[in-house]
């Protein structure tokens, strides 16, 4: 199904350059730097990436493979995130893929019975998840790893308002703009206000068994991904995008996942 990506920002995307850098996967930001190139696009696009490193074969021979189309065989439920957010301050890093930030006072997740905490988030243009066949302007992810190195991955969509989104300008105004840039972000950045959690309130989530949604395109992810999505302007998400450029890979097929 096509993805329903809002013009303008399809166009800003379109606008920026396609990025040709070394491969580091934005869920492990210390990755070894002798992998290789992959893209978003074109000879090392999504559909190449089981084919360009043989660790990465389960890119195209996984049956739990990240993104997915969610709200059809995988339903919502109404369930509580449990998870205590802290004010951090944090690093922005431009890694050719995404733009991460790497945070420096953790947040603690807790799902499934087992407790993760919060490594890093980075931004996805337009969204990877969809809800029945429709896209997000963006998608921000919160990794937490726990002690036996597995991973926990939040989702958050991010929807167009008409006003700023005060934290997440905190961001924007001082985004890396060229892959390999860092800035660090010393005035502690509130998480909870950022995503717009409900602290403790009953919400619909949708959670399933996953993997990372770059390569090497792990399994054994668990994901939680908010029904309700966080907020930012037209220009905030602009401004990102110009910067970000297209990083998303197309929806997987679900096999048999509920
Ligand atoms: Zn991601």
């Amino acid at each position: 199904m096509r993805r329903c990506v809002p013009l303008l920002l399809a166009l800003v995307s379109f606008a920026s350059s396609p990025r040709q850098v070394r491969a580091q996967s934005h869920a492990q930001p210390q990755a070894q730097s002798h992998a290789p190139h992959w893209t978003y696009e074109g000879a090392e696009g999504p559909r190449a990436w089981g084919r360009l490193d043989a660790t990465w074969k389960v890119c195209g021979t996984g049956h739990e493979q990240s993104p997915i189309d969610l709200g059809g065989s995988v339903a919502p439920h109404k369930a509580r995130i449990d998870e205590r957010f802290s004010a951090t301050p944090f690093v922005l890093f431009h890694n050719g893929h995404t733009i991460q930030a790497a945070i420096e006072r953790p947040s603690e997740l807790t799902v499934e019975g087992g407790h993760f905490s919060a490594a890093q988030f980075h931004f996805h243009h337009p969204s990877e998840h969809t809800v029945g066949g429709k896209a997000y302007p963006a998608e921000l992810h919160l990794v937490h790893k726990n002690d036996r190195g597995e991973l926990a991955v939040l989702g958050i969509f991010i929807e167009f308002a008409s006003q700023d989104n005060p934290v997440f300008e905190a961001l924007i105004s001082r985004l890396p703009e060229a892959a390999g840039d860092s800035v660090h972000l010393t005035t502690p950045v509130d998480l909870a206000a950022l995503i717009e959690d409900h602290a403790g309130e009953s919400e619909e989530i949708f959670s399933y068994h996953g993997s990372l949604t770059t390569p090497p395109c792990s399994e054994g992810v668990k994901w939680t991904v908010r029904s309700r999505p966080m907020h930012a302007s037209f220009r905030q998400l602009q401004r990102l995008v110009a910067v970000l450029g297209e990083s998303a890979r197309p929806v997987q097929p679900v096999f048999d996942r509920r």
